[in-house]
Order: C-alpha cells, then sequence, then structure tokens
C-alpha cells in the first residue's frame, strides 16, 4: 500500500490534541510528525490525542480549554463529543474590559469597486427594486407581482438588477407593543433601507393589520442619520376602496412599481473606494476545519477590509458566548464592552427562558464534522472577526453606525443572522461552510467560501473560495485572505457574480421575533 502523506494541525503549541486535515480520514497506524501513531481510523476534522490525557484534564484547542476528559484517553486515539465535558461559560461579570491595545497597522489605499452611491452617503453593490410588506397577508400578491414586473416590466429597465419582495411572518397576530416587539418593526425598517434598493422605498400593506404600513417609512430612530429627502416611499394597501377585485390591486401595483422603477433605472456605476463596503460575516454548518481554514482566511479578509477603511459586521451570539473573553478585551472603549455584554446576558436569559442552552446550537452535522461542542465551534467561529479592535456593538435589527468592526448581534441560525445583517446595511456577505450549504439571498451576493477542498470538488459550482488548501499546504491563509478580499471587490462591482447569484439561489428573509405571538 503506498504511504501517504499525514496531515494534522495543532493550532497552539499548548494543545494537547490535533486535527485530521487527509481527506477520508487517516487509518491506524498513522504517524503524525510528532511521532504521535494513531491506535484507530480517525476522520477528517476530528480530533487526536497527542499526549496520554488522564481523567478530568483539559483538552486544549486554541490554546483554550474546549472540554474536560470524562474518561482517560490513551495517546494516538480518537476523541469525539461524548468523552468530553463541556466548561461553563466565562462569567460576564469579571472580564477583562478594551485591555488590548490596538496594533498599529498601515493603512490600506488605492482599492476600488463600481458601486450605486445613494444619498445618505451609503453604495449599493446591486440596484434593486425592493417591495416592502408590513404583514404577511399581503405576500401572495407582492409575489404574483414581482413575476410580472420581471416578465413585463424589467425588460424596459436595463439598468435594475431585480426586483424583491420582502415577505415576512410578521405583521399581525402579535403583541406590536411588547417591548422586544422592537426588534421585528426595526428590521422591517432598516432593511428597507439597504443600500441596494437605493432610497426607493414601495410598501404594499393590506389595511387592517397592526404594523401599520407607515411605521415602516418612518424617520430612523437615529437622528442625523439620514434625510427626509433620501427615502421616497409611497404605500399601497389592499383593502382600499378604490380596489374592485385583484386585477385592479396587480395593475395598481404595477403603475406604483415603475416610477420606482424609473428612478432606480438612472442610477449608474461609480468608482468607490473600499471603504464604502460594508461586509457581514456568517458561518453555517461548520466543521472541524472552519476554524483552521475558512474561517482564518475570512478574518484576513475581514481585516484587509478594516484597514481600507471600510465596515465589517460579525455576529451570531450563541457562537462568540463561549469565546466572549477572548472579544472583550478587543473593544475600544469600556463602554462598548458593556454594551457587548449586555447582548450576551439579553441571550442568556433569552435561552433560560426557553429552558434551552447555549449547547442547543451544534448540529449532528458539525459533531459528525469534529466539532465536539459549541465551546470549540465558537473558538473557531470568531476567527471570522480577524484581529481589528471592535468599534462598535448594535442591537438586533439596527442599523451600522460606525466604519471598522462592529459586533452586531443576532441569532446564529443562518437566515436570521442573514435578515439582520441585511437590516444593518450589508452590501455583501462573506459565509464559511464546511459541511455545504446552498445559502443565498436575494438582496446582496454571498460569496461562499469552503473550509474543505472535498466539499469545494463536490459543490464545485455553489462554493466560491476553497480555502482548504490552506490545510493541504497548498496556499496560506493570506493568500485566500486577498483573494477573497478581491473577489468582494468583483463581486461587489457586478463583474463577477457569484455562486448563489449565477444558480438563483435563495433563501427567505427571516425575521427575529422574541416578543409574544398572539
Ligand atoms: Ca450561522
Amino acid at each position: 500500500m503506498p504511504s501517504i502523506k499525514c496531515l494534522s494541525i495543532q493550532v497552539d503549541p499548548r494543545d494537547n490534541v490535533a486535527v485530521v486535515v487527509n481527506a477520508g480520514g487517516l487509518p491506524a497506524g498513522s504517524v503524525l510528525d510528532d511521532g504521535t501513531e494513531l491506535v484507530e481510523q480517525i476522520p477528517q476534522g476530528h480530533k487526536v490525542a497527542l499526549v496520554d490525557i488522564a481523567q478530568d484534564a483539559p483538552v486544549l484547542r486554541y490554546g483554550e480549554v474546549i472540554g474536560f476528559a470524562r474518561k482517560g484517553i490513551a495517546r494516538g486515539h480518537w476523541i469525539n463529543e461524548e468523552m468530553l465535558r463541556m466548561p461553563e461559560p466565562p462569567a460576564l461579570d469579571d472580564l477583562p474590559l478594551a485591555t488590548r491595545k490596538a496594533v498599529e497597522r498601515e493603512p490600506l489605499e488605492g482599492y476600488t469597486f463600481a458601486g450605486y452611491r445613494n444619498a445618505d452617503g451609503s453604495v449599493g453593490t446591486r440596484n434593486i427594486l425592493g417591495i416592502s410588506t408590513s404583514v404577511q397577508c399581503v405576500a401572495g400578491v407582492t409575489d404574483h407581482v414581482v413575476g410580472r414586473i420581471k416578465r413585463e416590466l424589467l425588460l424596459r429597465y436595463p439598468n435594475v438588477d431585480d426586483v424583491v419582495a420582502l415577505n415576512h411572518g410578521y405583521g399581525c397576530g402579535v403583541a406590536i407593543n411588547a417591548p422586544a416587539a422592537i426588534v421585528p418593526i426595526r428590521t422591517l425598517q432598516n432593511l428597507a433601507r439597504n443600500p441596494n434598493f437605493g432610497g426607493e422605498v414601495m410598501v404594499i400593506g393590506l389595511g387592517c393589520e397592526k404594523l401599520r404600513p407607515q411605521r415602516l417609512v418612518a424617520p430612523p430612530s437615529l437622528p442625523g442619520q439620514e434625510t427626509a429627502q433620501t427615502v421616497h416611499s409611497s404605500i399601497l394597501s389592499l383593502q382600499d376602496e378604490r380596489f374592485s377585485g385583484f386585477n385592479a390591486m396587480v395593475e395598481s401595483i404595477m403603475e406604483l412599481a415603475q416610477t420606482h422603477l424609473e428612478k432606480l433605472n438612472r442610477r449608474t456605476r461609480e468608482s468607490c473606494p473600499a471603504a464604502d463596503l460594508v461586509v457581514g460575516m456568517q458561518c453555517g454548518g461548520s466543521d472541524a476545519l472552519s476554524g483552521l481554514t475558512a474561517n482564518p482566511a475570512v478574518g484576513f479578509a475581514a481585516d484587509l477590509i478594516v484597514r481600507a477603511g471600510g465596515s465589517v459586521i460579525f455576529s451570531e451570539v450563541t457562537e462568540v458566548r463561549d469565546a466572549i473573553h477572548l472579544l472583550t478585551p478587543r473593544v475600544i472603549d469600556e463602554e462598548t464592552g458593556r454594551a457587548l455584554l449586555l447582548e450576551m446576558a439579553w441571550y442568556d436569559d433569552y435561552l433560560s427562558r426557553g429552558q434551552a442552552d447555549r449547547s442547543a446550537n451544534t448540529t449532528p452535522g458539525n459533531k459528525q464534522g469534529g466539532l465536539a461542542n459549541i465551546v470549540e465551534k465558537a473558538l473557531g467561529s470568531i476567527i471570522k472577526s480577524g484581529s481589528s479592535p471592535i468599534v462598535d456593538v448594535i442591537g438586533p435589527g439596527e442599523r451600522l453606525r460606525r466604519k471598522g468592526l462592529t459586533f452586531a448581534a443576532t441569532p446564529a441560525s443562518d437566515f436570521i443572522c442573514g435578515t439582520l445583517q441585511l437590516a444593518a446595511g450589508m452590501n455583501m456577505h462573506l459565509f464559511s461552510t464546511g459541511r455545504g450549504t446552498p445559502y443565498g439571498l436575494a438582496m446582496v451576493p454571498v460569496i461562499k467560501v469552503a473550509s474543505n477542498s472535498r466539499l469545494a470538488g463536490q459543490w464545485f459550482d455553489l462554493i466560491d473560495v476553497d480555502a482548504g488548501r490552506i490545510a493541504t499546504g497548498d496556499a496560506s491563509i493570506a493568500e485566500v485572505g486577498w483573494e477573497i478580499f478581491r473577489l468582494i471587490l468583483d463581486a461587489a462591482s457586478g463583474r463577477t457574480l457569484v455562486a448563489a447569484e449565477r444558480l438563483g439561489l435563495r433563501n427567505d428573509l427571516v425575521l427575529f421575533n422574541p416578543a409574544p405571538v398572539t
């Protein structure tokens, strides 16, 4: 049998485990670089003990404790999730805030993309007519109208890329005045202001719903952020007495759409600095290589965007909670640190009210991919944020306030996180995956980065970047990071269509509604 090169990665010299990198895993008898001999077959992405680990001793990865051995584990053995007892999450009342001095980094100058400049200063990467809805009842009608606009109108407006209905499950049958209702309501308000809609907001309502359509175009909650003139809104209610039958409604919406399409069609791309990028970071279907390949490369690209003066959003509270002690030193000041801790505490409480805890996050696929628990997943997940200081923290559905790296508190659910990042003002989305997901959004380009080359090969037309080359030594984190950065500029300019756009893959918008449903 020809000998194969045994590939494994030990991230930190303190780690007592390494992760097997070879596609298909490694058979018993394989010998790693440090002399560890595998006593059993170990799948790709899974951990092998590099030393004898005693019962109750800590198991370290990324130089951090990911669990304690339930029983003694001998060197060369596979460590699966059942062999680890999960540590407690870091307490929130005694963490260092803003203690890490930011490293001065050379600004990155001269990188541009072709975008659509808006009146409020934001920049779109696509030119889309967004049709907002105030209640789910109208979704059938908006879907029908979007189909007709695409077939009958869009050809006449060559500068407009698309028309998208912002359908959702909110608006009525909900406790509209409950304190937590602010989350879905401001999400809908801010979604309509996404830079890719160019300040042209069209709202379709029903007429009797609790969420009044006017609220969706209400002035932004942050004074001074925009002036009233930067958003052109029109509202149409289906119960309006002037409509006799379905066709009358549809024709009226089509007419309204035309007035907005005419304005959008006058938008043209112009050269914009990379500082106008607002890039949302997310991961989904992670495996143990995600934290070694895709997420470090995404984090490298995040640092490049920040150095270029742009904005980066990272999120997913349940996937940062267990690594929060690594983030609080990175906040820019104590006030931002306290805001970060408040978001963690809010989510701890939210989960405990639902009688769940953070361990509910990991999926069977995560575990098959080698992630033992949420602690290990979180340590690999926060690498997406790169190493820049955290300049701001925003709540779910709030709009971005500052350039640089912002933590936007969201659930880790791919669709809810994506929806909330769209509301924050994201104009490009980076999504890393190990197990593989065909994730895509209608409103912004989504660049999908695979953590392993097996997935990138199998899903050759669904994945945009293969970061698995980092594990095999065929590319460095910096090389893949630069590749992602350049792809962001090309995709933002419309020069390159990402896989999800080419294939027409679009997941639904999903609102986060922590308030009661009635
Ligand atoms: Ca996610």
